[in-house]
């Protein structure tokens, strides 16, 4: 079977075709870890999973490589602006890296409660110090850099492709409002190293040929992916966001240093979540966490769910309206699921239609299609083993069977119960019985504790 994968470099899907027969090298931008990753940043990394698992699914080896930003990475994109790190340590009155560290553990709890698979290595950039600067000083000798007062430059008047993922064009960027030059030659050069304003005030700067001081933020990708990936590989990932500056400078450096063109055969985007129809973002506030949607009673996979039910090239708009029906889709499923007898059997011609819908640009809404036709099918033999096949991409714990979904508001009234039951309030504990029956779950009492049980419709 053919895969075929939408590469933002061509603006067309193609047949996906590994450099090394069976290996694919994969690199994913990974978080800024100064603040919560919020459910739109999930959205990209559920994803790119789902990309690593039909890649597997297709046979193939996968290494996945992705950074965590946990220096350089400024408050504007055009290297202007505090470190996001270094602010947020200040805010907090904490040390940079117990920042970097403690939304990286939160980030990686959400990896689990979603089903994300992790990647085969994790890099942080401060632990790439010294590939860094080596590959600022192979741009050096190339003769790509410049000096200015607050750092070192890529020139990018240098490349005559530049800007070709996002088609930029260049004589349109007016200086201004978003692209500032100051000392830069071009409106679209960027910092490779960034000087320390005034040395020993910053908590996280290093020595370096030219001065003390920390990496320009695109730096870490090139370096790493090369160190882990090669000069040269297969799948780059990340949000649609990063066409235009981060992923073009990337593509200008290591091609620049690498000499290898393409330097990545495959860029593939992730469309936005928005919130409200605005771009949810964690500079602006506004954002909400997996574990705000568990507070408001939402198992993380309905999230998941949800995600799947758009394509990832098209964008989605969240709303609590949206995830409550996904939760219902998602609850029935599992419902319907959970009766099915294992027979030993695969159903070849439902599969078949599944791997079509996967296989071409990871079409998940139609794979989706093809699982309800699937499990409505009364006709049908197979259905516990093609379904466990099917899950391999999807990631919902189809079946679990074990697994009762039980959302937090539930508990949170079970709790009350429980308490009710303690001050002997006999009467306030059967009313939140009842609510709790109302919103279609059972409780029972017995001698090992509490059992919630999601009410079959
Ligand atoms: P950051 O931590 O800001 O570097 O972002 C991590 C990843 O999330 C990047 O791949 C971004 O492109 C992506 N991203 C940021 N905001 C959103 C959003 N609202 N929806 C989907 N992906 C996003
Ligand atoms: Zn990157």
């Amino acid at each position: 079977m053919t895969l075929k994968l939408y590469n933002t470099l061509t603006r067309k899907k193609e047949v996906f075709k590994p450099i090394k027969k069976g290996f694919v090298g994969m690199y994913s931008c990974g978080p800024t870890v100064y603040w919560y990753q919020h459910i739109g940043n999930l959205r990209t990394y559920i994803f790119s999973d789902i990309l690593k698992r039909v890649l597997i699914y297709n046979g193939y080896n996968v290494k996945q490589v992705m950074n965590i930003t946990d220096v350089g990475h400024l408050t504007s994109d055009s290297d202007e602006g505090e470190d996001k790190i270094e602010k947020a340590a200040k805010k907090e009155g904490k040390k940079a890296q117990d920042i970097a560290d403690f939304y990286l553990k939160i980030f990686k709890q959400d990896f689990k409660k979603l089903n994300i698979s992790e990647p085969e290595i994790w890099c942080k950039a401060t632990k790439h110090i010294k590939e860094q600067i080596d590959l600022v000083k192979k741009l050096e000798k190339k003769g790509f850099t410049y000096k200015t007062s607050d750092g070192i430059y890529f020139n990018t008047s240098k490349l005559k492709d530049y800007g070709k993922l996002a088609k930029l064009k260049i004589e349109n960027l007016q200086a201004g409002k978003r692209v500032s030059i100051c000392e830069k030659k071009n409106k679209t050069d960027f910092a490779l190293w960034k000087f320390s304003e005034k040395p020993g005030k910053r908590q996280q700067e290093w020595k370096s040929p030219w001065g003390i001081g920390f990496p320009g933020w695109h730096v870490e990708c090139s370096a790493m992916s090369s160190k882990y990936l090669g000069e040269q590989f297969d799948i780059h990932t990340g949000g649609e966001d990063h066409i235009p500056v981060h992923h073009t400078n990337e593509i200008a450096q290591s091609e620049a240093a690498f000499g290898k063109k393409p330097w990545v055969k495959f860029w593939i985007h992730g469309a936005f979540l928005k919130l409200l129809g605005e771009k949810m973002s964690k500079s602006k506030g506004g954002i909400a966490r997996i574990s705000d949607l568990e507070n408001q009673g939402y198992e993380p996979l309905t999230f998941r769910y949800l995600v799947l039910t758009g394509h990832y090239k098209k964008q989605i708009n969240f709303s609590l309206n949206n995830l409550f029906n996904a939760r219902n889709s998602y609850n029935k499923l599992i419902n319907i699921i959970r009766n099915f007898k294992d027979d030993k059997k695969v159903n070849k011609e439902y599969l078949k239609k599944f791997e079509e819908a996967i296989n071409n640009d990871l079409d998940m809404p139609k794979a989706l299609q093809v699982l309800w036709a699937f499990v409505r099918d009364k006709k049908v033999v197979g259905k516990v083993q093609t379904i466990k096949k099917m899950d391999e991409i999807f990631g919902l714990d189809l079946l679990k069977k074990e697994k009762i979904i039980i959302p937090n508001n539930i508990r949170k009234l079970a709790d009350e119960r429980e308490k009710a039951r303690q001050n002997k309030d006999w009467k306030k504990a059967d009313e939140i019985r009842e609510k709790i029956k109302r919103l279609g779950y059972s409780i029972d009492d017995d001698k090992e504790g509490l059992k919630i049980k999601f009410l079959k419709k």
